[in-house]
């Protein structure tokens, strides 16, 4: 039964049609509810990311010769953007960095101080800040060919989650401050998967124990519950409050990719930097590294970060500009239920997606066969150097060129469907016409980078 169901809810795209995977695979609600799989995943997670640290930090420094390198860039940041379409923020939920806070909270040695609003508020701009900073450390200071500056970066996140348990309760660094969280985040609204209550169930609920916790066990570790979540920006879809729930409430769905982003139109991503940002900074990495920005500098590093600051710069701005523009001739900003919108930013979170993901595919795909290798010069296991395979060129073109022409016309598609259902009558011909346009333009400022980046 499900295949059949599964695939009309996936190619149907009726933004309403769901399917509960906890009634359809039960034993999917059991992992969720009895976390020993959770556990030995996160387990393994933290085993993992703590070889990549002693080896970023203890081993060679070649980075032929440290295979944590391609751990890190190669294995986890690929699936990390990955995971955006397919899981959501499910990532979360097995991610190593909160581990350490969890004992810190657990040994007693936090303050427990109220969450400063500030962090509501401006959280935000300190994660979109971070992400520049990481995107800026990656390509203009050689971060990613040192496996000890890894290690470092690895070891920030890892305290910044830490220092904010010893002051905050739980999990605030997820919930506000975490920059690939609020990334994974915004691009999850493009997600196949939801996590959300029955509010049916949810009704004359005493306990709210998936927000308070019970019986001596936390809550919801981002301060939400299952039944305040209403899309997929801040739910870890951790399955905490799973367990928690004595009225059967929470449910995992699967639904249309396009659901959240139609049905919401992009209202609770409450920053309209984003998604921007993360375009811009896109076609900056391609340009920087199309143009061999490092053999004119001569491998100078201050002409390198000079050149690559100033492409982030112009980069933001010009996908800035397609967002304003496109709100304008849109035409409608303003949605009855929801207030102020930006409809650019839904419409562009399928391209913001596809170009971080071939930017990552393209770093793992083209290292892949160098990590057997890597290995074998490391640990001097000689076998492992004859392990390697060729991925002709022709393969990246073909997977740069489906992945980016697919995003754009998913974002036509979101713009068709907003046009002619919400603000059916509302758009003018001419308003259409010209932010269909944009899409395309924008769409071939991708293409025409890509090919000069390889
Ligand atoms: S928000 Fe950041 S630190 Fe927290 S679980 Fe997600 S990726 Fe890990
Ligand atoms: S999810 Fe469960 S615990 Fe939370 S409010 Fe609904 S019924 Fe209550
Ligand atoms: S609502 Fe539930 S699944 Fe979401 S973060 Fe909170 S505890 Fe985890």
């Amino acid at each position: 039964m499900p295949i059949k169901r599964i695939l009309k809810i996936v190619f149907d795209i009726d933004p309403d049609d769901r399917l509960d995977l906890f009634k359809a695979f039960p034993v999917l609600k059991t992992i969720f509810k009895e976390r020993r799989l959770h556990a030995s995943i996160r387990t393994f997670g933290d085993i993992i990311f703590t070889f990549i640290i002693l080896s970023g930090l203890f081993g060679p420094q070649d980075p032929k010769k440290n295979c944590a390198i391609f751990l890190s860039w190669g294995v986890w940041w690929p699936f990390l953007v990955l995971s955006w379409f397919f899981i959501g923020r499910m990532w979360c939920g097995f991610c190593p960095f909160p581990g350490l806070g969890r004992i810190v909270q657990r040994l007693g040695f936090t303050f427990c101080r109220p969450v400063p609003k500030s962090f509501e508020k401006y959280g935000i701009y300190w994660a979109i800040g971070l992400f520049a900073v990481i995107i800026w450390l990656e390509e203009s200071t050689g971060i990613k060919d040192s496996p000890r500056a890894t290690a470092f970066l690895i070891l920030f996140i890892l305290m910044g989650a830490t220092i904010s348990s010893v002051f905050f309760p739980l999990q605030a660094w997820c919930r506000y401050l975490c920059p690939m969280g609020r990334m994974t985040g915004a691009a999850a609204t493009f997600s196949l998967i939801e996590f959300r209550p029955d509010h049916e169930k949810c009704k004359g609920c005493g306990t709210f124990a998936c927000k308070r916790g019970r019986d001596g066990m936390r809550g919801c570790p981002v301060y939400l519950g299952a039944f305040a979540v209403r899309n997929n920006l801040d739910c870890l879809v951790c399955g905490h409050c799973v367990a928690m729930c004595d009225r059967d409430s929470p449910r995992l769905n699967l639904r249309s990719p396009f659901s959240e982003l139609i049905l919401n139109k992009g209202r609770f991503i409450t920053c309209s930097f984003i998604i921007p940002f993360l375009m811009g900074s896109q076609l900056a990495r391609f340009i920087f590294h199309g143009f061999d920005v490092e053999i004119w500098c001569q491998k100078t590093a201050i002409c390198n970060m000079g050149i690559f600051s100033s492409l982030l710069i112009v980069g933001f701005l010009y996908a800035m500009a397609f967002v304003r523009i496109g709100a304008h001739t849109f035409g409608v900003t303003e949605d009855e239920v929801f207030g102020r919108f930006s409809p650019m930013i839904p419409i562009f979170v399928p391209m913001a997606f596809a170009g971080e993901l071939i930017y990552r595919l393209n770093y793992s795909l083209s290292n892949a066969p160098d990590f057997f290798p890597t290995l074998g010069r490391q640990f001097g296991i000689g076998p492992l150097l004859l392990l390697t395979f060729y991925i002709p060129e022709w393969f990246f073109r073909f997977i740069d060129s489906f992945i980016m022409a697919s995003s754009a016309v998913a974002a036509l598609y979101v713009l068709y469907r907003f046009a002619n259902d919400d603000f059916h009558g509302m758009v003018g011909r001419s308003g259409y016409a010209v932010t269909q346009a944009l899409i395309i333009i924008m769409a071939a400022s991708y293409f025409c980078v890509l090919p000069i980046w390889r």
